[in-house]
């Protein structure tokens, strides 16, 4: 496959390439690189690149340049929009995977959408946003449903393609959510796009504890690389902040963990946090429970039952982390980001997850 590796994403050229056959299974798309590990990259075609919020239940537009996601974060929901492509294609007689990957296929498997199409498909949507909201500013979240930046960004650079082209827009909201330090190599599109637009960059993190992490992230990078990456952005004059999504019940909402994470967020520069609690949706929970049960076995009788009947934590535990967020973020100075932040404030508790034993200071 080395002749696929190299490549190059500017001239893509992959529509030349025939149907890919490796042992039994006829695979519908061109593969644009496959890795030592396993894990492909497909090119996927796109008639539309904006969802509009009636579409996703998301009170934003949002945008991804790829499906499925190599950093593999056991917690994700967007394994669900993976296995809806994979299963959409396969009612249409397509087949899209070698072999059967279970959730897995999410970050093994990642569909790159095709460049030109996605330009194209630009060019159709704005003007949907534009006719829509007459002058209004409105938001476009880039990077809820696969991190932008994840390494196939650096060969690909879909994302990147998608910045130049909104640079040519002005008057939006854009938001940008990602685990890479590889958003430090857009600092000048950002830049840009920050004068066009008002911008707001996201750099997710969950905790400082790098075991946690691990236990969670496959493949994500480290948090002092993350760190050095927000650093890097606030240095550049880029509105770069702290995103906790999502905050670990009994695992990473103590007010010390909180406290240590927003700490150096703001030692970073950051200029704002969010934070979030874990949904348990029925595409997470495949993945997700197993590594509970392996890293943290006292916990996972804990989380079955308080995620039993809803993807969403109970209510007063989210009331209860929303109050701790607000507080802590107060102390270490450091704004809530709004445009992201629940809005109630019921008087609730965390003790469902916290026992009172717990070291919470
Ligand atoms: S980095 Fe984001 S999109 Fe990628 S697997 Fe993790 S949570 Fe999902």
């Amino acid at each position: 496959m080395s002749g696929m590796r190299s490549c190059s994403h500017t001239s893509l050229g992959m529509h030349l390439l025939p149907l890919l056959r490796l042992g039994e299974v006829r695979v519908s798309l061109p593969v644009l690189e496959r890795r030592r590990s396993g894990t492909q990259f497909v090119e996927q075609r796109a008639r539309t690149i904006l969802n509009p919020p009636e579409s996703t239940g998301m009170h934003f537009w949002s945008l991804n340049p790829y499906v499925g996601c190599e950093f593999g974060c056991s917690y994700c929901y967007a394994r669900l929009a993976h296995r809806y492509v994979v299963e959409r294609a396969r009612d249409r007689g397509q087949t899209l995977l070698e072999q059967e990957w279970g959730w897995e296929a999410f970050e093994r498997v990642i569909f790159v959408k095709r460049r030109a199409d996605v330009l194209a498909a630009l060019d159709r949507d704005l003007p949907r946003i534009r006719r829509r909201n007459e002058g209004l500013r409105q938001t476009i979240a880039i990077g809820t449903a696969t991190d932008p930046y994840q390494p196939a960004e650096r060969k690909f650079a879909i994302t990147r393609a998608v910045l130049v082209r909104l640079t040519s827009e002005r008057g939006l909201r854009v938001g940008l959510v990602t685990k890479s330090p590889l958003v430090c190599r857009d600092i000048d599109l950002l830049r840009d796009l920050q004068r066009q637009h008002h911008l707001t960059v996201h750099v997710s993190l969950i905790t400082t504890d790098k075991r946690i992490v691990r236990a969670f992230e496959a493949r994500t990078p480290l948090p002092h690389a993350r760190f050095r990456a927000l650093n890097k952005l606030v240095a550049s004059q880029i509105n770069a902040g702290l995103i906790v999504a999502p905050v670990l019940p009994g695992l990473t909402d103590s007010k010390r963990a909180l406290r240590r994470l927003f700490r150096a967020a703001a030692a970073a520069g950051a200029r704002f946090v969010h934070a979030s609690p874990l949904r348990v949706s029925p595409a997470v929970r495949a993945p997700f429970f197993p590594v509970l049960e392996r890293h943290f076995p006292d916990l996972a009788a804990r989380y079955r039952r308080a995620y039993a009947q809803a993807s969403e934590a109970p209510e007063d535990y989210r009331n209860a982390l929303q109050e701790r967020v607000q507080d802590i973020a107060r102390q270490v100075g450091l704004p809530l980001d709004t445009s992201l932040a629940a809005s109630d404030s019921e008087p609730a508790q965390l003790s469902f997850w916290s026992p009172p034993t717990a070291v919470d200071e």
